[in-house]
């Protein structure tokens, strides 16, 4: 069987501590244990520590295992983490119950370490194939950048915490310019080279831990900036584009200084509910198209009163 992490973190939570005792001593000696014992005891450190998989007693005073696993199912940062209830209780209705709200396996009391072991080490390896699954297919493989895949998760969840905490979302998206007469030229492979720099570049120029750059399509990147306004955005839009046309990638046939450029279209909504994240993608790329008109190598964006505030990096 494949290697699971190096010593992963584990979450054992039960009431009684004899029962702690017993799954310590089982599992110590390859994993790392945090111990809870109160269901709100382990919410709080599944959400802060984020082990790799949680080992849940089911009859607990105050929340019990079951709401525990429900609420952990139900919250974005905790649901992937694999739940194994060990329980006294038996019968299959319960096991039922419990596979049905997310857990993965059920092991029952009294415990039998060679057991445990060993369950909990093929729900690691599941656990760690399907994160790389995941990540796997939420990259692009040639630039090396979050995909389209990607884009839309993140937007869709961006989206809500702007709309939840009332704050303005910006978008940038972005399209190398007269990039079919580069491959015409330098060849398809000097083209892919060449979007791999600008994606290098791009991403680099991207400040904020909560700025997402993705590749969008062919040739196309799209920026995510939560908590942005149009004016902000299009000062990171300029950045960008000065960013891309400093690498000073020769392009004979380009529309600006003999260099690759991009043009830039940004859009930035303080949503209110009933907005959809299509509308902020339809502005930004009326505004690419808009700066695609005026002559490429440039960021546009609307201004407050719609108005194109065109501007030249
Ligand atoms: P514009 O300034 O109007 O955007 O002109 P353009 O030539 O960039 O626009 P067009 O959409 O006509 O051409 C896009 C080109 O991008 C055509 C396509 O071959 C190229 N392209 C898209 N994806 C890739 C890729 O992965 N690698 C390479 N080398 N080229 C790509
Ligand atoms: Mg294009
Ligand atoms: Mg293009």
């Amino acid at each position: 069987m494949q290697a699971v992490p190096h010593r992963p973190r584990l979450l054992v939570v039960d009431d009684q501590p004899a029962n702690v005792q017993a799954l310590y001593q089982a599992l110590s000696d390859e994993h790392q244990i945090l111990v809870a014992t109160s269901g709100e005891q382990a919410l709080a450190l599944a959400r802060d520590k984020r082990p790799d998989l949680i080992l849940l007693d089911i009859v607990m005073e105050g929340l019990d295992g079951l709401e525990v696993c429900r609420r952990l199912k139900a919250d974005e940062a905790t649901q992937a983490i694999p739940v194994i209830f060990v329980t006294g209780l038996s019968g299959e209705a319960d096991e039922a119950h419990g596979l049905e709200i997310g857990a993965v396996d059920f092991i029952t009391k009294p415990i039998h370490p060679a057991v445990v072991r060993a369950r909990v080490r093929t729900h690691l390896v599941l656990k760690q194939q399907s994160d790389l699954l995941r990540t796997l297919a939420l990259v692009d493989a040639l630039t090396g950048v979050p995909n389209r895949r990607f884009f839309d998760e993140q937007l869709a969840a961006d989206w809500r915490r702007a709309l939840r905490d009332g704050h303005s979302i910006a978008l940038v998206m972005i399209d190398v310019d007269v990039f079919k007469r580069y491959n015409d030229h330098y060849g398809h492979q000097a083209g892919d080279h060449a979007l791999q720099r600008v994606a290098r570049s791009v991403g680099a120029g991207l400040a904020r831990p909560g700025d997402r750059l993705a590749r969008y399509g062919g040739e196309e990147f799209a920026c995510i900036l939560p908590d942005t306004d149009t004016a902000g955005a299009l000062e990171v839009a300029q950045r960008l584009g000065r960013a891309v046309h400093d690498l000073g990638i020769e392009h004979v046939h380009s529309a600006i200084d003999g260099v690759l450029t991009i043009s830039l279209g940004v859009a930035a909504i303080t949503p209110t509910p009933g907005d959809e994240p299509a509308e902020l993608l339809r502005r930004a790329d009326e505004q690419l198209y808009e700066a695609k008109r005026l002559g490429r190598g440039r960021a546009c964006a609307a201004g407050i009163a719609g108005e194109a505030l065109a501007t030249r990096y």
